[in-house]
């Protein structure tokens, strides 16, 4: 049996695929985050545990360098803390790849290939696999293509950059843009409240930012997704054209597939996706 763990920015919900639990994180330590997780998986046959984080990890992937709002996670070797109390196998990994492990499933991609994952909420989180393996980089770090920089901004980000894609593209953004401008629209409906203008400078910013890493990459597939790309009235279609029109032709243009993620489902995909990974870990060994 594989267990999933998804640390999110407000809930740690932990998951097997049939059965799930879920538990307010504020204010938990690290023992106590392990704690949970050990006491689901108490009395099963437990092989292997996958952990999402909402953060930086080492290239190893056994101790969390850095997660923005979980501090008492930072410098944690969660890895070797939850083998010795489980006697399972852990394998951590950004939450962004664990959700795109489970989007890739249930879009039926190959595994193997080359897939590019863009995932828009309250920031832009991304993850590449080549090959079937999630892409770490020097650092560890991995794919950060919310941090590109767009030529001519100077909108400063939590990163220490300027000008990133992210405070262009982010739900963050949209947030601010609904607050000085619209502050009587709810933010669901931001997309249809939106000018005309900000609308186009909105997915140009996206498509620049995506076109960008589709000619690095020539990816087999793009997973676009996240709490923003889910709202209603989300130019999904303007994107994916503007995305074509600033690629190469014929190829990559000409056959992109971008693909929109999966939503729904009993499992909460991050659950779903550490669960996979935990899997595909164990069947690695
Ligand atoms: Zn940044």
């Amino acid at each position: 049996m594989y267990v999933g763990a998804d640390i999110g920015g407000t809930r740690l919900r932990v998951g097997d695929g049939a059965e799930n639990s879920s538990v307010l994180i504020a204010g938990l330590t690290a023992d106590q985050i392990v704690g949970h997780i050990r006491d689901f998986c108490r009395g099963n046959a437990v092989q292997a545990i996958g952990v999402g984080i909402p953060g930086t990890l080492d290239k190893e992937r056994r101790v969390i360098l850095n997660t923005p709002n979980l501090h008492t996670l930072n410098g944690y070797n969660l890895a070797d803390a939850l083998e010795a109390a489980t006697g399972a196998r852990a394998f951590l990994e950004n939450d962004t790849v664990a959700l795109m492990i489970s989007d890739a499933d249930l879009l039926g991609l190959d595994a193997n290939g080359t897939l590019l994952g863009i995932y828009i909420g309250t920031g832009l989180g991304s993850a590449v696999f080549i090959g079937g393996k999630p892409y770490a980089g020097k650092n560890g770090i991995g794919p950060e293509i919310g941090h590109v920089p767009l030529l001519g901004k100077r909108e400063p980000c939590g990163c220490g950059n300027f000008g990133c894609a992210e405070a262009y593209v982010s739900g963050s953004f949209l947030e601010r843009l609904r607050a000085r401008k619209y502050p009587d629209t709810e933010i669901a409906e931001i997309f249809g409240t939106m000018s005309a203008q900000e609308l186009d400078d909105y997915t140009e910013a996206l498509a620049v930012t995506i076109a960008g890493a589709v000619q690095i990459l020539d990816p087999d597939a793009v997973i676009l997704g996240g709490g923003v790309a889910a709202m209603k009235g989300f130019p999904f279609a303007e994107v994916i054209r503007k995305v074509k029109e600033h690629t190469m032709k014929p190829y990559p243009s000409e056959n992109l597939t971008v693909l929109q993620s999966p939503v729904g489902g009993d499992i909460p995909a991050g659950v779903r996706g550490a669960a996979l990974l935990a899997k595909r870990g164990y069947e690695q060994l």
